[in-house]
């Protein structure tokens, strides 16, 4: 039969189990051996929902992060952590979390630096290099899985980070050249896969996924480098790619001397073609037809019509899978019980993808009579999809279509409308506001929890909301805020909150993805034409509203936030569906301006997280991301505000683009960062106004009013007074009250102290 395997199956268990296990463990209410034993479990069972693929993927698993595993195999943590007391797994997971004063062995280490891996939602903890980097291998953990899977009568194909991609996605600490560690790092490669072919295994899969990247020659050279150096070992190579099309690097990856390659078949289907051409007669292809970073069931007629000529090709050289780790999909789609089940019937979870993959292999080697059934029931969801009014909506289509270029577009330029806010809101030099939430207290959370489960009436849940906004109001007229806010209560999350509200979204009770360490998301599913059928936050704010005679800010989350942070379809483009979502919250704005709120925020917070991997792609998406933004936005009159608010932000190279936004105020995380962010403002001449976070909400310290005004000294030097805000890095939700009052007590003092002095 057709080869079959898996580049990662998710780890943190079909109810988190992993989640738990980790941190109750990190709480101390568990040993070591409960969760190494948890660990054990969890390898056996995901191996089990994989045991119809000829290799099961094996040190996938991991207790915090795939790339931090790498570092630990390589010998390659920093000093900080190699010089601290405890056991390897303390130390594992002090890089991963970092251990402050507070803790029993006051040891202090800083955490390893968490960043974004690839375009996916997940965060991999980065290595760190310096000139006194050095390697040294320790294989064991990797070796215990492979002898695991094959006691449990599995063929094993470890999976490892290649060389290249590792140097690449570490952070170099001092001017240390990456690519001069890679002669020190191809031994211990080179060691490892001779260790794993002694331990029986035929296959390592490695990873460089940033061959889907462009890549300076130094980079190119240093994959042809490595994979010569690696061709000494007698184990079989699978080079895999995955993310995106390999375009200028085609011919590189084609010629690397490596068993195998394997691509992302949903990028590359027209590369696969040359791909074909260019391998020689006893490479194999590992063609990647599942997609392995959304959750829409595979069209598998269409898949094995695409497939047959390629099979008869390469016979047993063409190997299939998944496109990418099924990582960042959820795990089970069956324990879904409360979905809609013509929803339900349109989706596939990693286990499911397992079993579309297996189907393909046995229609291509045996047959498809063999699973006509199964493709019949294919057949039947894929075009039950494809014609369902739930997911064609004629009036949003037509809506779409009549867009014109004015209606992104406000009636005056910045200068003019700013001149007429002036006026409307009359706000003194250095305004105060927030970002939007204020704390998520337990008594609002268990308003919410008992509501969605019926234990409170609308009525009751509609009282006691509005005492929470009450109370929130009444607190920010006792601190003396300037532009308030009505705090948010009502929302669990600023995606769903709004997606559940919306037609044409959809929500998995278990569909977690985990997105760093412990953490887990559970994106909502956009499956169908995005209309707004009711107001979805102008009640609230109205209620706010009418409390106090300050301007009360509008909070929505903006359309590519929805987007970026959602499954999305893929029936139509990303851009579409973008503009969908902005034509919803556009209403949602005018509506509020309607009902007398002059100040709105939308926020983006995901913007810069849809950037696509090659720089050549960039502007496309930021011109059909901002273009989104502008049509929610700018629906409104000259004298009604616009805010956005953007957190994580490293603007230096989107400049451009946020300016685009045209937003009248931008609220952006800075406080950690000694206001540098705001030289890229600076030299940008960005002619909007500006609220530059002044206070940490990440961190429980409550900033004095000096170091706030010293920060806002520090804006002022790059940024006319005239148009600086003053406010917190973003939402106050994950904060106390204890915590906030006094800190905005001081942001407010610090305000008054600086419009003394401008
Ligand atoms: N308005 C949101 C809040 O305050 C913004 C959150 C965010 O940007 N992540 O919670
Ligand atoms: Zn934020």
């Amino acid at each position: 039969m057709i080869t079959t395997h898996n580049l990662g199956f998710p780890r943190i268990g079909s109810h988190r189990e992993l989640k738990f296990a980790l941190e109750s463990f990190w709480r101390g209410e568990s040993s070591a051996k409960d969760l190494t034993d948890t660990g054990r479990q969890l390898r056996i069972r995901h191996w089990q929902h994989q045991s119809k693929l000829s290799f099961v993927p094996v040190g996938d698993f991991s207790f915090y992060d795939q790339v931090l595993d790498m570092s630990v195999m390589l010998g390659h943590l920093p000093a900080r952590v190699q010089q601290s007391q405890g056991s390897a797994l303390d130390k594992y997971f002090r890089i991963a979390r970092g251990r402050t004063a507070g803790d029993s062995d006051c040891s202090c280490v800083r955490a390893g630096e968490m960043t974004k891996w690839f375009d996916t939602n997940y965060h991999y903890i980065v290595p760190e290099i310096d000139g006194d980097t050095a390697f040294s291998l320790d294989p064991e953990r990797l070796l215990q899985q492979v002898k695991e899977a094959q006691a449990a009568g599995y063929r094993a194909k470890p999976v490892i980070i290649g060389p290249v991609t590792y140097l690449w996605l570490s952070k170099v600490k001092d001017d240390t050249d990456k690519l001069s560690l890679l002669s020190k790092l191809l031994p211990q490669y080179l060691a490892l896969l001779n260790l794993l072919f002694e331990a029986g295994v035929s296959w390592v899969q490695i990873d460089e996924p940033i061959l889907v990247t462009e890549l300076d020659l130094d980079w190119q050279q240093a994959l042809q480098q490595s994979y010569a150096a690696l061709a000494a070992s007698p184990a079989n190579v699978l080079l895999a790619t995955y993310f995106g099309a390999l375009k200028d690097n085609l011919a590189l990856a084609a010629s690397l001397p490596v068993a195998g390659l394997h691509v992302d078949g949903l990028a590359c289907g027209d590369e696969v073609d040359g791909l074909v051409q260019r391998l020689t007669n006893d490479q194999v292809l590992s063609v990647g037809v599942i997609n392995g970073r959304n959750v829409w069931k595979t069209d598998l007629k269409q898949t094995l019509n695409w497939l047959q000529p390629i099979y008869q090709q390469l016979k047993g050289r063409l190997w299939l899978a998944p496109s990418c780790s099924l990582l960042h999909v959820p795990v089970d789609l069956s324990t879904e019980a409360a979905m809609d089940p013509t929803l339900r019937s349109w989706l596939a979870f990693a286990q499911q993808k397992l079993e579309e993959l297996n189907l393909l292999a046995v229609a291509l080697t045996d047959g498809e009579d063999k699973v006509a059934r199964q493709l019949k029931e294919n057949q039947l969801a894929i075009d039950s999809r494809r014609q369902s009014d739930l997911v064609h909506c004629d009036a949003v289509q037509r809506r779409l279509q009549g867009v014109n270029e004015s209606d992104a577009e406000r009636y005056s330029g910045y200068t003019a409308r700013a001149a007429q806010q002036k006026k409307a809101l009359d706000l003194p030099l250095f305004p105060t506001t927030t970002i939007g939430s204020f704390p998520q207290t337990a008594e609002i959370r268990a308003i919410r929890r008992q509501f969605k489960a019926g234990d409170l009436t609308e009525q009751d849940y509609k009282t006691k909301v509005q005492q929470e906004i009450a109370a929130c109001v009444a607190e920010q007229e006792a601190l003396g805020l300037d532009v308030f806010v009505h705090g948010e209560p009502e929302r669990n999350d600023m995606v769903e909150y709004f997606g559940e509200q919306l037609s044409g979204y959809g929500f998995s009770k278990y569909g977690w993805v985990q997105s760093y360490g412990s953490r887990c998301v559970k994106p909502p599913i956009i499956y169908g034409d995005i209309a707004r059928t009711q107001a979805l936050t102008v009640d609230w704010t109205s209620y706010a509203r009418s409390l106090t005679n300050k301007p009360m800010k509008g909070m929505l989350t903006g359309p590519v936030t929805m987007l970026n942070w959602s499954f999305v379809r893929d029936d139509q483009s990303r851009e579409q569906t973008c503009r969908q979502l902005a034509l919803a919250i556009r209403d949602e704005v005018q509506a509020l301006e309607a009902a007398g709120v002059n100040i709105i925020q939308i926020d983006e917070a995901a913007l810069r997280e849809g950037l696509p991997l090659r720089r050549s792609e960039w502007q496309y998406y930021l011109d059909w991301a901002v273009g989104s933004f502008r049509l929610a936005a700018n629906g409104v009159a000259d004298s009604t505000q616009i805010h956005t608010h953007m957190c994580y932000s490293d603007f230096n190279d989107i400049m451009p683009a946020i300016a685009a936004m045209d937003a009248d105020v931008i609220t952006i995380e800075t406080s950690r960062s000694d206001m540098v962010l705001l030289d890229a403002f600076d030299q940008f001449s960005y002619p909007n106004q500006i609220g530059p976070g002044v206070y940490d909400i990440h961190s429980p310290n409550v900033p004095s009013a000096e170091q706030m005004v010293e920060l806002m000294q520090l804006a002022a030097e790059r940024i006319p007074a005239e148009r600086l805000w003053v406010n917190p890095d973003c939402g106050l939700k994950t904060r106390r009250w204890e915590e906030v009052k006094p800190a905005l007590k001081n942001m407010v003092q610090a305000a008054e102290q600086l419009r003394e002095s401008y």
